[in-house]
Formats: structure tokens, sequence, C-alpha cells
């Protein structure tokens, strides 16, 4: 029998992932991508001797079910972990740097709640269940369950450093789905997390890894398992669904025009980009435009490198997340250098930080200088760096990452009822996945 072919339309990391998975399924995959690399938003480049990620930089690895993925895949002997001092993680309060608890004890002795908030935190069991209309803020979650210093000095920077953006637009449900049901089926966060230890669905030990040539290569990783056809400098212009199977077209930068028919298509296309394609024949297709809606906001990623001696502040950690209350320029920074190895010249450290998204958009338009002018104002008095930097670099991502604000579960239901009313056709990439690599290389939204 004649293995069903599939076209995966745009390749970064769930196209990728989902082509590898498909092959696994006996089916013939073309995929098809508009830019010149594989990887999408996952780059990373050397520059001067530092080596730069310009989307992630670390792959949370916690899940049993990722693992094992990762490990079929062939990508697990190739990770590095990280810095096991990159446990240790920082926030600014009152304009200094301190170090967020990692024990009870340190819990007990820190500053970065006040005692009433700490205390806050005790209550935690013993509030009542919320409603679960699905519709309900992480903001407003973190404040009715933690307390609002919870929310200011922990989610606040927190979201600030996953989303680059704020709790109050975010979906509780669909940007934590974890909390979300440890409420709903336990109570409470903390018991919620008790009983999810004791259900092993995590592997023993968290791990936080990256590859030796930075992010980028767990796409050649991967796509080097793909036995099937890889087309690049090739972007998708129109869908067509026929009497049977799909017509994909697509141009080359010289406008030549390829046109081939599959059986099935899966589209990882950012949400943005989906506008921009001709859909024919397709039904419900006014939920294309409602899936295109995703919210994004501009983020500019600032790379600096400094002697190690000029860092009078020891970068023993993964780096700090600045809260909006303490009025900052950056959203905050990573520590690169202490994260990973070789990610600057020896006797050199690199700093990452992030500029703009949803907090401070605007700061995403200023030109280079005045960039690095306002991140090193912010570094030079967190850090202790005396001079200046002996490299700088910095990434603009005019669409940064897709949010899963209160339309989100309007827009998976939209793709639901594109996929059902079409037959063949399929939505994925991280605007529905969840944008955490883990998520994206599952490459499925329905529970995500
Ligand atoms: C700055 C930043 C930092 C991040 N940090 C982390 C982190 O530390 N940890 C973490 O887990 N996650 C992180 N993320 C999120 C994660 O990197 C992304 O969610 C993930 O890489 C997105 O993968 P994707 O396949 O959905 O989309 P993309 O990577 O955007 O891939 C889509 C592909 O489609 C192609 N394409 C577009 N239009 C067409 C067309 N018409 N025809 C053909 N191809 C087309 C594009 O060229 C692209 O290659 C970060 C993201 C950003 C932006």
């Amino acid at each position: 029998m004649k293995s069903k072919s599939v076209c995966v339309l745009g390749a970064g990391l769930c196209g990728v992932s989902v082509t590898w998975q498909q092959e696994q399924y006996g089916k013939s995959v073309h995929l098809v991508e508009a830019s010149n690399r594989l990887g999408g938003v996952l780059q990373s480049k050397k520059e001067n001797g530092y080596l730069l990620d310009y989307g992630a930089n670390t792959f949370n690895l916690r899940l049993q079910e990722t693992n094992d993925l990762l490990e079929k895949m062939g990508v697990l002997d190739h990770a590095v972990d990280a810095n096991p001092q990159a446990k240790k993680r920082f926030i600014v309060r009152n304009g200094k740097i301190i170090p967020l608890p990692q024990s009870i004890f340190s819990f007990l002795t820190s500053n970065f709640l006040s005692p009433i908030g700490k205390l806050r935190l005790f209550l935690e069991p013993f509030i009542a269940k919320g409603n679960f209309n699905g519709n309900e803020s992480v903001s407003e979650f973190i404040k009715r369950r933690l307390g609002k210093e919870a929310l200011d000095y922990c989610a606040n920077p927190f979201i600030g450093g996953i989303y680059a953006s704020k709790p109050e637009s975010l979906s509780l449900a669909h940007a934590f789905p974890t909390l979300y049901e440890m409420e709903k089926n336990s109570g409470s966060i903390l018991l919620g997390s008790i009983k999810a230890k004791s259900e092993r669905k995590n592997i023993a030990k968290s791990r936080l890894i990256s590859f030796t040539n930075g992010m980028e290569e767990i796409v050649s990783l991967i796509s080097s398992g793909i036995k099937g056809k890889v087309s690049m400098g090739q972007k998708v212009v129109k869908i067509e669904k026929l009497e049977i199977g799909w017509r994909i077209s697509s141009r080359f930068k010289n406008n030549q025009l390829i046109e081939k028919i599959y059986d099935e298509v899966i589209c990882t296309l950012p949400a943005y980009k989906l506008q921009d394609i001709e859909w024919k024949g397709i039904k419900r297709s006014e939920n294309i435009e409602k899936i295109s809606k995703t919210p994004d906001f501009p983020l500019n990623l600032v790379y600096l490198g400094f002697d190690r001696e000029q860092v009078k502040k020891d970068l023993d950690g993964f780096g700090f997340l600045v809260p909006s209350k303490e009025n900052m320029n950056i959203l905050g920074a990573l520590f690169s250098s202490t994260l990973f190895p070789d990610r600057a010249p020896t006797g050199k450290v690199l700093l990452t930080a992030f500029v703009g998204g949803e907090r401070m958009p605007g700061l995403t338009e200023l030109n280079d200088l005045q960039t690095y002018d306002l991140v090193l104002r912010d570094l030079f008095e967190l850090l202790k760096i005396k001079g200046t930097p002996d490299f700088k670099h910095i990434k603009r991502w005019k669409r940064g990452i897709p949010l899963p604000d209160n339309q989100m579960g309007i827009r998976k239901h939209a793709a639901q009822e594109l996929e059902r009313s079409n037959p063949g056709l399929t939505f994925s990439g991280s605007h529905l996945t969840g944008v955490s690599l883990p998520n994206c290389l599952k490459a499925e939204y329905s529970n995500s």
C-alpha cells in the first residue's frame, strides 16, 4: 500500500519535530520552509568568540515523555547540562540583586518577600478554590492564592522572563495549565505539587539543557534523522483543498511557482503569517483570521561581553529578573557564560539582557546606541561593572513571543473547528502548542 503523503509547512522546532514524528508513522513527508535555514526562532550565532542564542537559551527537561522523545530522536546524547550554579536565580528588589530562596531555611532568611508576604504564602492551602471558568488571568490567580506581594515580586518578573509579558494579560488555564489543574484537582498549588511528585510523570531529576553549538543544534540533530524531502527557500503562498487531497503552492525567491499535491497538510507557520496565505476551498475559513490574531510584542536581546575582572558581582547563577515595580529599562538578564560552557572567550563573560516585550514595547524602537546606553545604565548599577564592554550585539525580534491571553481558548477552538471541517488539515506552531521548547517538540495543542 502507498504511504500517505504529508506536507509540513514551516521548519521551526514544531515543524522539524512533527516531520520526524510523522515519518515514524510510516508517512512520506515533505518539509517546506521559506527561509534558507532550519530552526525558525532557534538561531545560534558565533560572533567574536561569543556564542549567542537569538531565540531560546534553555530547554527545561522535566517530563518523562519529553525525555523519551529526545532520546528516540538521538538528541539527548548531545545535550549539555547547565552549570549547577544555574539553580541560583535572582530578582531585583529595592534596586539590588537578591537571590531567590532554594531551601526552606533560605526562604525564611531571604528578603525577597517581606515577613507578611511570606506568611501570606503559607495560607495558600487554606484558600478556597476558584470558579474554573477558564477566564482567570495569571495575575488574578496569584493574587487570590498567594497574595499581592507574590504577584509583584514573583509572578510579575517571572512572566517578564518567560513571555516578556504581564501576568494581567495571560490566561492561567493556557499559560500555566498545570497550576490550573492543581487547584482544580487538589484545591491548592502546594497539595497539587505534592500529588504531582508522587504520580511520577516527571523524570527523577529535572535538567536544564542546551547544546555545544547553542540551541539551534537541537534542530540539526532532529533533522539529521529525517529521511524525506526538505525544501528551503520556498515560501508557501497558497493552500487549496481539493476533492481528494491538498494542493500546496510555494514560491522561490525568484518568484518561480511550485505546486504539489499531498494527502495531508500540517501547518506550523507563525500565527501572524496565516493571513498572508491564500486559503482556497477551506470550510470555516473565517477561523484562520481568529488564529492569526494571536498577540505578540517586539523584543530586543542585547548581548554584552566584558573581561571577567570588570564585573564585580559574582555571576554565580542563571541570571536575574526585574519586577515592573522597580522601574528599570530591562526585563532581566541571563548570565549566559555561567549557564553553559564556551559561551564567551577565556577570561570574558557574556550577559544577555532583554528589552521591550509587552511591558515596554516602545523601547525596542530606540537605535543601537540608545539601546546599549539604557541597558548599560541598569547593568552597571546592578552588577557593579567598571569600564566599557568588549563586545556588543543586538538581536531585534519585531514579532516576539505569541501570548496565551484570554482569547487562547477561542483560537484553539477555531483551529479544532478547521481541522474537523477539513480532514487532512492540521494546525500546530508555538502559538497553539504553548511556547516552551518541550511543548513545541510535542507539537500537539489539544492537551497542552
Ligand atoms: C527571544 C526568545 C527567547 C525564548 N526563550 C526560550 C527559552 O529559553 N526556552 C524555551 O523553552 N522557549 C523559549 N522561547 C520560545 C521558543 O523558542 C519558540 O516557542 C519556538 O522556537 C517556536 O517554534 P515554532 O516552530 O513554533 O516557530 P518558528 O520557530 O517561528 O518557526 C516557524 C517557521 O515557519 C517559517 N515560515 C514562515 N512563513 C512561511 C511560509 N509562508 N512558508 C514556509 N515557511 C514559512 C519560518 O521561516 C520559520 O522557520 C523563546 C522565544 C523567543 C522569541
